[in-house]
């Protein structure tokens, strides 16, 4: 029996090993993690985090031959193959803050790996690192040989949250990096065997190390720009009368460009898009290519911009301030579908309303007011400045959010409403009984284009959708 460990049970870990306990019966999987509560949440009703169908994947196999444990060390040693899905996150501190990958929590795995270990290994990068991150890993593994082999591949996820259990079932393409060496190919042959019980193999593409390192961190940045792209469109078209979804629409049908990903919003948010680019932007910037990274910057600044943008059009609409007024907050996940609010422009935007002294009322279906009410008191790491922190008192948020349960609860009383997630009951609300309870004018800022503008503002709303033409 084929033994898989995973190092780190997050939103990768959990989900993809899930799924592969369920499609490969016959392999014994162990999800191992240092946080115990998290480790406590997947082995209980309560799993720790939320998306559409892992609950019945892991019901189904957990107890079988799936397994979340605290216990890493000894999973580890029994694995045959061990992903590591470890947090990789932008350094803060010291050399690269603001933009290298903190490879802190990879070294300390890579490290355990090569003590704890008795038997080969396969070791697959699942976390998403910067390009030659292998060959660091190889000498921290081999360091310390106690003629075991290891031999390291490069697997990147793809899944999206919110959809992951769908894309883990159904890939477009899983990639398999590894050394062109005869170990090297026999370490693909057999993490193939394992995708192959549900892959098709034409989907099942093999490069080198390095091309796979690289192919993670490219279509994050090819799938980040094109928001910035339409984003940066979406100004354009407020500017001169266009709509962005008609623009969408036509440029989408050339197949040159195809449709998908071209919704303007409030911003891209999530864990990973801003990382990946950061990481791309240094590792331009340590190998010379100083055009290049500034090509990859522009992405971001584009997405800071149009948070600021959306923000300033809010203020500017309600007569130069909200100082003092409600505005309902509807939606604080950086998308739908997913409990996830890391990056989430949410936090920009209410920071923005909370610095011209708005009182808000946020409403996720998601999200626990804990979390909310941590994401907007921590300060904002500026990737751009470093050094500069920008500073939210907690006894302010306290004062000044509520989180409520209801959209229309949210909204009542309320001057304005602002739309920052795309939850499919927001496109379901009762919009005349919601304008029925606020203060009057009443807006709407749609940072999402879930509204139907022209019935909103039959009912009475000023509304503004990204995008799209302003009320005259
Ligand atoms: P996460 O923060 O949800 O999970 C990482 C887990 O690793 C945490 O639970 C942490 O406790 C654990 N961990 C850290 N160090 C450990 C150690 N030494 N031993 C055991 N456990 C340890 O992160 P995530 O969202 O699952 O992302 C993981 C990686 O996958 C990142 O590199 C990310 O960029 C990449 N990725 C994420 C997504 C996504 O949608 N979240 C998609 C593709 C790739």
């Amino acid at each position: 029996m084929v033994k898989i460990c995973c190092i780190g049970a997050g939103y990768v870990g959990g989900p993809t090993m899930a799924v592969i306990a369920l499609k490969c019966p016959e392999v014994q999987v162990a999800v191992v993690d240092i946080a115990a509560p998290r480790i406590n949440a997947w082995n209980s009703d309560h799993l720790p985090i939320y998306e559409p169908g892992l609950e019945e994947v892991v019901k189904e196999c957990r107890g079988k031959n799936l397994f979340f444990s605290t216990d890493v060390e000894k999973h580890v040693a029994e694995a045959d193959i061990v992903f590591v899905s470890v947090n990789t996150p932008t350094k803060t501190q010291g050399l690269g803050a603001g933009k290298a990958a903190d490879l802190t929590y990879w070294e300390s795995a890579a490290r355990m790996i090569a003590d704890v270990s008795k038997s080969d290994k396969i070791v697959v990068e699942k976390s998403t690192v910067p390009v030659k991150t292998a060959e660091a890993i190889e000498k921290i593994l081999t360091h310390n040989r106690k003629g075991i082999n290891f031999t390291i591949l490069s697997n990147p996820e793809f899944l999206a949250e919110g959809t992951a259990i769908k894309d883990l079932f159904n890939p477009d393409r899983v990639l398999i990096g590894g050394r062109e060496t005869p170990e090297g190919a026999k370490a693909i042959k057999a993490l193939k065997d394992v995708y192959a019980h549900w892959v098709p193999e034409d989907r099942i593409l093999c490069t080198n190390l390095w091309s796979a390192e690289l192919s993670k961190l490219a279509a994050n940045a090819f799938l980040a720009q094109r928001i910035s792209s339409v984003n940066a469109m979406s100004a354009l078209c407020e500017a001169t009368g266009a709509d962005v979804s008609q623009v969408s629409h036509a440029i989408g049908t050339d197949s040159r460009i195809g449709p998908k990903f071209l919704s303007s919003s409030v911003g891209f948010g999530g864990s990973c898009f801003q990382k990946d680019i950061l990481n791309l932007v240094y590792i331009c910037e340590c190998n010379g290519l100083p055009e290049v990274a500034n090509y990859w910057k522009q992405v971001i600044r584009v997405n800071d911009y149009q948070k600021t943008r959306f923000v300033n059009r809010v203020v500017a609409s309600m007569f130069n301030t909200v100082s003092g007024k409600k505005v309902a907050i509807l939606g604080f996940a950086f998308k739908k579908d997913t409990g996830d609010t890391r990056e989430t422009p949410a936090i920009d935007v209410c920071k923005g309303l909370l610095g011209d002294k708005a009182r808000l009322s946020i409403y996720d279906p998601q999200v626990t007011e804990e979390q909310i009410k941590k994401d907007l008191s921590m300060n904002k790491f500026d990737w751009d400045h470093p050094a500069h922190l920008q500073p939210t008192s907690p006894n302010s948020i306290v004062k000044t959010v509520s989180v409520v349960w209801d959209a229309y609860e949210a909204t009542k009383d309320a001057h304005a409403v602002c739309i920052l997630t795309e939850w499919e009951e927001f496109r379901k609300l009762d919009y005349q009984k919601m304008f029925d309870n606020m203060q009057k004018p009443a807006f709407i800022f749609d940072g999402r284009n879930v509204v139907d503008v022209d019935s909103l503002r039959k009912i009475g709303f000023i509304v503004y959708s990204i995008g799209k033409p302003l009320d005259s």
